[in-house]
């Protein structure tokens, strides 16, 4: 039986390992993309995931998450979540209720204790020291990517459902309260089981302007490969910002359909992501968009020792 899945950012390549282990034994799609996320959501090494994440301007974590069931297309997220291990759990348990599924700040917080949810001060020594410096070099304008990377997922199991789930810290130094593109559907993630599911990452305020993830399962719905459609709808969404603002934050895309057949694109000179499917093993590959081509290519071992974001 068929099963895929696949990941943005190397720092994914653990929990793919993990997800690829269980999908293998008929686990399911659900169980497998959490694996995926509480694996980088637990390490502190990783800067814009959960424990160790970069703080907003004040110093405090706001975590999204969020998780999307390709079959049902229930939809659960999280957005500002501070001082909680694991939101993407939080996120899967909301994809449970029939009402208020996406919660913000304080009221996430409340259903996160009412259901029991593990609490934790998700900020390190480094992140703090890391928080401070920028503090210190008194910077006024923000450079879009200075310090952000969600671990968004999506994939589907041997009995053929589909799912999606991302979780981040956002926009290092964000305002307070600042949103992205991560925990909203249709822009950080999507997944419907008769067509295929797609992730996101890259500058939230632009994802969000072209619903991307939608329009990538969309596109493959009308036929194109998971390569077409990432492809398609990464480049034309970039030519749309060029040509209306002048400027295009960075946009990566990562899909698979209900074949376990995978795509991903990218406006940016390097993106990494991992996949692992029944006929391929967990591989990282590194994407970028030069002279107007999509390049993937299998990153090298040497790389993947040397970079572990
Ligand atoms: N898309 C995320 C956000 O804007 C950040 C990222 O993926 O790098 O919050």
């Amino acid at each position: 039986m068929k099963w895929g899945v696949i990941a943005t950012w190397r720092m994914a390549l653990d929990g793919i390992k993990k997800a690829a282990l269980m999908l293998d034994q008929d686990g399911s799609i659900f169980d497998s993309l959490q694996q995926v996320i509480t694996e980088v959501e637990d390490c502190p090494d990783y800067t814009s995931v959960g424990y160790g994440a970069l703080p907003n301007e004040k110093g405090i974590i706001e975590l999204d998450a969020a998780f999307m069931d390709g079959t049902t297309l229930s939809f659960g997220a999280v957005s500002g979540v501070i001082n909680f291990k694991n939101p993407v759990k939080i996120a899967r348990k909301l994809m449970d209720e029939r009402f208020n599924t996406f919660l913000a700040g304080q009221g996430a917080q409340e259903y996160a204790q009412i259901n029991g949810f593990e609490e934790k001060n998700m900020m390190t020594d480094c992140s703090y020291n890391i928080w401070q410096k920028k503090l210190l070099e008194k910077k006024e304008v923000l450079k879009p990517y200075d310090g952000h990377d969600t671990v968004g997922t999506a994939g589907v199991d041997t009995s053929s459902r589909m799912a999606a789930a991302t979780s981040t810290s956002g926009l290092f130094m964000k305002k307070t309260g600042r949103i992205g593109d991560s925990p909203l559907p249709g822009c950080g993630l999507y997944s419907d089981s008769s067509i295929g599911s797609a992730t996101a990452t890259g500058l939230g305020e632009d994802i969000m302007k072209g619903c991307i993830c939608y329009e990538t399962v969309r596109l493959m719905e009308y036929g194109l490969s998971p390569q077409d459609a990432a492809q398609k709808a990464v480049e034309q969404f970039n030519k749309k910002l060029m040509d209306r603002r002048g400027q295009a934050g960075d946009i990566s895309v990562v899909c698979m359909n209900k074949d376990a057949k995978w795509g991903a694109a990218t406006n940016t000179g390097h993106f990494s992501f991992v996949t692992a499917t029944y006929s391929e093993k967990p591989t990282v590959y590194i994407a970028s968009f030069r002279d107007g081509k999509q390049i993937i290519l299998p990153a090298t071992e040497e790389w993947i020792r040397n970079n572990k974001e």
